[in-house]
């Protein structure tokens, strides 16, 4: 039976870069034989003006029958003065709670061929390949009690909870696991066990999820090291696995490591594999309407689809080939150009993946 993909295009650049996305999709059931049918959605500020609201309840149909969604981008000038309520960014919080994505995936993986572009010196990063777990729906973003109290003293105090449940570490844990049997094989679990008791019970629970993996290479890093670890020497690590806040800092760490906000994707996962792709970039309302998005965050994110939502690592590599065989070549959009190099818009890279990838 064919797999239905959800397409949300969103905002600004969001229609651009999934147009370049939707191509390849095709390409791949025409000349590949994958078994997908496309339905598109409204999401964000279009969907807004079109309905009233962010996340109309047609699209949370389409999503929750979908056996997996591809986001281009949410938000822009045009809707921030709307209550938060209908803002777009209301949108894509909605899909995440009410898709229960509790894994969020995200790689930070640097081309050999853009290694100039990252601010830390080529050699430290040429050919780096991370892959960060972060829990999306837990910890102490959702902890309660959370607020700000007034103190007999007369002064404020705010306070928040991390708190993390034996099942929530459990299901991270495996899906840090399953990643990195798919990768090299090593998995490093990030807390902060030497002064947080929420992270101790992380570290052990870790440690007994990892008793099901003998084939995976467990370690342990506390947080700041960790930090300190990935700008000193990014490619010691395959996966890393973290709470939610360890990984929302760590993540965009990693992430500025490979030099440019165009080239990255990302996966949020619930428990059955059903998954949301997306750039992590937003809908960039500084390039709208020129075509000079980069569309390869998006096109690597069909990749991500296809390996964790689709069960097609082969063609997950076939398109991650294409698109490193198109670097190779010399082909750059706007943000990532180098001397020497040949500049094209959005469709033109699309299109040099889509050949690339039938030839
Ligand atoms: P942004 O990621 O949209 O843009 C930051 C900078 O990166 C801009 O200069 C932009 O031109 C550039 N850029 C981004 N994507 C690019 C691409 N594919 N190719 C080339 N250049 C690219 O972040 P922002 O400007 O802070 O936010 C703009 C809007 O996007 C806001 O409304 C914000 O709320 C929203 N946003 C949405 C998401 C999402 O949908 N997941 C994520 C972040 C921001």
């Amino acid at each position: 039976m064919s797999k239905i993909i959800a397409v949300l295009s969103g905002d600004g650049i969001g229609p651009e870069i999934i147009a370049e996305a939707v191509k390849l999709l095709e390409v791949l059931q025409q000349s590949y034989g994958l078994d997908i049918q496309l339905e598109e959605g409204l999401i964000g500020g279009v969907a807004t003006d079109a309905t009233g609201k962010p996340l109309p309840d047609e699209t949370l149909q389409l999503v929750k029958k979908a056996d997996a969604v591809l986001l281009g981008a949410v938000g822009g000038p045009k809707w921030e003065p709307l209550p938060i309520a209908i803002r777009p960014e209301k949108g894509l919080l909605g899909l995440r709670s009410e898709l229960g994505l509790f894994a969020n995936l995200r790689p930070a993986i640097l081309f050999p061929e853009l290694a100039d572009a990252s601010t830390l010196k080529p050699e430290v990063v040429a050919g780096l390949d991370i892959l960060i777990v972060r829990e999306l729906t837990g910890g102490i973003y959702f902890g309660k009690p959370r607020g700000v109290r007034n103190l007999d003293n007369g002064e404020q105090q705010g306070f928040n909870t991390l708190v993390y449940d034996t099942h929530e570490i459990e299901r991270i844990a495996k899906v840090g696991f399953e990643s990195a049997m798919q990768r090299q094989r090593k998995l490093c679990s990030i807390d902060k066990a030497n002064v947080l008791e929420a992270t101790e019970l992380w570290r052990e629970i870790v440690i007994e999820v990892g008793k099901d993996y003998p084939e995976v290479q467990l370690s342990h890093m506390y947080v700041d090291n960790a930090a300190m670890q990935l700008v000193r020497q990014p490619k010691q690590f395959d996966v890393m696995v973290t709470n939610n806040m360890f990984g929302d800092i760590l993540s965009d760490l990693a992430s500025q490591l490979t030099g440019s906000i165009g080239m990255l994707p990302s996966a949020s996962l619930d428990a059955n594999g059903k998954g949301m792709y997306e750039p992590i970039h937003g809908s960039a309302p500084d390039i709208v309407g020129q075509n000079i998005a980069n569309p390869l965050a998006t096109i690597l994110s069909v990749a991500m689809l296809l390996r964790y939502s689709l069960q097609q690592s082969e063609l997950a590599d076939k398109v991650e080939n294409a698109v490193s065989k198109v670097l190779q070549s010399g082909l750059r959009t706007a943000d990532i150009q180098q001397d020497g190099k040949t500049i094209v818009n959005t469709q033109e890279m699309g299109d040099a993946v889509v050949k690339s990838l039938v030839s």
